[in-house]
C-alpha cells in the first residue's frame, strides 16, 4: 500500500490530481454546485436534454409499468419489450437493419474490439481515439499501430507495411477532447482500396452533426461504408448506454460474443425509455442543433478574437489549450470563483503539454451568460498571461 500513496503523491506534486466535483441539481446550464450557483462549460449534455420534461416524464412512465431494476443479463432475464424498441429505433436512426445496446459506451468498444479482432488482426487507431477504444484494442490482443492524428498519409504509410492481414480501421468521428472530425470520407477510401474493415465511434456527433443528428457519418454522406458505427446514450441522447448499429448478422454476432454485453445486467428501463424519447426529440428538432452550431461559432470566434489557442471546429467542443497543467487548473479555479465551471483536461487524457480548459457549449444556454463568461475569461487569460494585454 506504501507503493500507492507515493503514486498519489507523485500525481499531486505535478498537479495531475483529479477528484469529483458533487452537483446538486440536474444538469443544465446553470448548475448548483455544493450550495454555489455556476455556469457549467463542459457538459455533454450538448442538446440541453438532461433535463427535458418529455424525457423526465418518460422516465417516470417506466418506472410506473417496469420498476427500476433490469433484473438481469440482456440475454438471461434482463430484455424488456423497451429494449428492443429502443434497438428498432436506433437501427432506423442510423439507417442500419438492427442494433445491439451495451450498458456505457466504454463497454460497447470494449466488448466490440475484443470480440472482433484476435493476435491475427491489425487495427489501425487514430492517435487521438478515446481510451475504451484503446482498451478494447489491448484486450483483443490485436496489433495496435496508432496512426499520427486524422493525417491520412500516415495511415496509409501504415497500411502498406501490414498489407495483408485482417485489417480494421477505427476512429473516433468528433474527437472528444479537441473537437475536430475525422475525415470519414478518406479513410472509407483508404478502406475500400487496401480492403479493410471501418468502425466509427460517434459518441459526439450523434444529435449533433448530420440529417436529423444521426451522426458524423451521415455528415459526410457515408454511412453505408461504415461497417461498425457505435455511439453513445450518454451525450446529446441525454441518457446512459452505448450501443452498435450495422447489419443484422453483426448484431447477431456481438449478442453472442461481446462479454460486456453478455456478462452485465442490462440498463434499467428508465433510462432505455429516455433515450427512446431523445431519439425521437432529436429526429424533429432541428432548432436545437441549429442553435447549437449558432451559439458554437460566436463563441469560437470571439475567443480567437481575444488571441486564446484553439483550434477550428465544427462541433460545440471547444478546447482552449493552455499547455502546462498547473496554469490549466489555476485558470479552471479562477474561474470557479467568478461563478463558471470550466474543468482543466490534463494528462493522461490529453498528451504532455496539451493541457487545456474542454469548453462545450448546450443549445439552452443564454448569450447573457455566455457574454459573461466571455469577459471573465479575458479577464483572467490575461492576469495569468495566457493572452496579451
Ligand atoms: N467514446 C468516446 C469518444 C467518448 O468520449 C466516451 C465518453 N467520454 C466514450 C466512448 C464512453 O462512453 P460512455 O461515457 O457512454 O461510457
Amino acid at each position: 500500500m506504501n507503493n500507492l500513496s507515493k503514486r498519489l503523491s507523485l500525481i499531486k506534486e505535478n498537479d495531475l490530481y483529479r477528484d469529483c466535483r458533487y452537483f446538486c441539481s440536474s444538469q443544465a446550464p446553470k448548475v448548483n454546485m455544493e450550495g454555489k450557483e455556476v455556469i457549467l462549460l463542459g457538459s455533454n449534455n450538448y442538446l440541453g436534454l438532461c433535463d427535458d420534461a418529455r424525457l423526465k416524464e418518460a422516465a417516470i412512465k417506466a418506472v410506473n409499468k417496469y420498476g427500476v431494476g433490469a433484473g438481469g443479463s440482456r440475454l438471461t432475464t434482463g430484455s424488456y419489450d423497451l429494449h428492443r424498441k429502443l434497438e428498432e429505433k436506433i437501427a432506423t436512426f442510423k439507417g442500419t437493419e438492427n442494433s445491439l445496446v451495451f450498458n456505457t459506451g466504454y463497454m460497447a468498444n470494449v466488448g466490440i474490439l475484443s470480440a472482433l479482432c484476435d493476435r491475427k488482426w491489425v487495427i489501425f487507431c487514430d492517435k487521438y481515439n478515446h481510451a475504451s477504444i484503446i482498451d478494447g484494442c489491448l484486450l483483443s490482443g490485436a496489433k495496435l499501430v496508432r496512426y499520427k492524428h486524422c493525417d491520412m498519409s500516415d495511415l496509409e504509410r501504415k497500411i502498406h507495411i501490414y498489407k495483408g492481414k485482417n485489417n480494421l480501421i477505427v476512429t473516433d468521428g468528433v474527437f472528444s477532447m479537441d473537437g475536430d472530425v475525422a475525415p470519414l470520407k478518406e479513410i472509407v477510401k483508404l478502406a475500400k482500396r487496401y480492403e479493410i474493415l471501418t468502425m466509427v465511434d460517434d459518441a459526439h456527433g450523434v444529435g449533433v452533426l448530420g440529417e436529423r443528428g444521426s451522426g458524423t457519418a451521415a455528415y459526410f454522406g457515408v454511412s453505408e461504408h461504415i461497417d461498425i458505427q457505435m455511439g453513445t446514450l450518454s451525450k446529446a441522447i441525454a441518457s446512459v448506454g452505448g450501443y452498435i448499429a450495422g447489419k443484422k448478422e453483426v448484431i447477431d454476432y456481438f449478442k453472442n460474443l461481446s462479454r460486456s454485453f453478455i456478462f452485465s445486467t442490462g440498463l434499467p428501463p428508465a433510462s432505455i425509455a429516455v433515450s427512446l424519447k431523445a431519439i425521437e426529440i432529436i429526429e424533429k428538432d432541428n432548432k436545437r442543433r441549429e442553435r447549437l452550431t449558432v451559439l458554437s461559432n460566436w463563441f469560437k470566434k470571439e475567443l480567437k478574437l481575444m488571441g486564446f489557442n484553439t483550434t477550428d471546429t465544427i462541433t460545440p467542443i471547444i478546447p482552449v489549450i493552455i499547455g502546462d497543467a498547473k496554469k490549466a487548473n489555476k485558470l479552471s479555479e479562477n474561474l470557479l470563483e467568478e461563478g463558471i465551471y470550466i474543468p482543466a483536461i490534463r494528462p493522461p487524457t490529453v498528451p504532455k503539454g496539451t493541457s487545456r480548459l474542454r469548453i462545450s457549449l448546450m443549445a439552452t444556454h443564454t448569450y447573457e451568460d455566455l457574454s459573461y463568461v466571455l469577459k471573465v475569461i479575458k479577464e483572467q487569460g490575461r492576469r495569468l498571461q495566457i493572452i496579451e494585454g
